[in-house]
């Protein structure tokens, strides 16, 4: 049986997620924002926190760990690279190593360009990819600590995985992002249509997140800077790909 998932909003546009292992009742948390909300979501489906998997190493996504993990007791996963600069690490986790939360395994995944030690976590039995800051939807991290050329090949593993993967990236900026893939592909039928569809959800103040990386690679810009379409719409059409991507981030950094 897949995992059960949850989307917990936190703070003001930050998203945490539980996934629950209902044969064995584990329960595990990806990015604590805050404790209050995550904490409460336990508590409506009455889960016990068994886990607590960290992305990276912003506040925004590890200032409730301290807390959770002393009202709840559970195991802290993060990435070794970032261990200094983490809450105290249970368990540290390199590129390829395994873990499992009740009966499903997870791969670590680096991705690292918004920070130098983000991972993802990829849950291949229950098509969940936990990328936080990574890729996000519509769009991707901003570049705080690597370089365009990292952030490209993260995102180029991300976008390899199955496309039924549902994407749980760890913000609501998914609105501002459509509208800047819309400045570089106005008439992509795809893009039009899910803008429609994201306003219409944030009307209505629901999650636009996750979504199939499928939607990713049809309309997110970051994962088709290979497309003569991109390229010529940032005015390099003999770039390649990396230098494509990166104007493309230096052109949202600026919009
Ligand atoms: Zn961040
Ligand atoms: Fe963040």
């Amino acid at each position: 049986m897949p995992l059960q998932l949850v989307t917990v909003p936190c703070l003001t546009d930050n998203y945490a997620y539980l996934i629950h292992d209902a044969a064995t009742g584990q329960t595990a948390v990806i990015d604590v924002p805050e404790p209050g909300p995550i904490l409460a979501a336990l508590d409506a489906h009455q889960w016990r926190l068994t886990d607590i998997l960290i992305t990276h190493h912003h506040d925004d996504h590890i200032q409730g760990v301290d807390t959770l993990r002393a009202r709840t007791g559970a195991m802290v996963l993060g990435a070794a690279a970032d261990a200094h600069r983490l809450p105290r690490l249970d368990l540290a986790l390199t590129e390829a190593d395994s873990f499992s939360v009740g009966s499903e395994f997870a791969r670590v995944i680096d991705v690292p360009g918004h920070t130098i030690g983000h991972i993802a976590f990829h849950f291949p039995q229950s098509h969940l990819l936990f990328s936080a800051d990574s890729l996000m939807a519509g769009g991707c991290g901003r570049l705080f600590e690597g370089t365009a050329r990292q952030m490209h090949a993260s995102l180029q593993k991300l976008a390899a995985l199955p496309p039924d993967t549902l994407v749980c990236s760890g913000h609501e900026y998914t609105a501002s992002n459509l509208r800047f893939a819309a400045t570089l592909e106005p008439g992509n039928p795809r893009l039009i249509s899910r803008i429609a569809e994201v306003t219409d959800k944030r009307a209505k103040g629901i999650p636009t997140v996750p979504v199939l990386l499928e939607e990713e690679l049809a309309t997110n810009p970051y994962l088709r800077a290979h497309l003569p379409a991109l390229k010529t719409a940032v005015g390099l059409p003999d770039a390649d790909d990396v230098t494509v991507f990166a104007e493309i981030r230096a052109r949202k950094d600026k919009f």
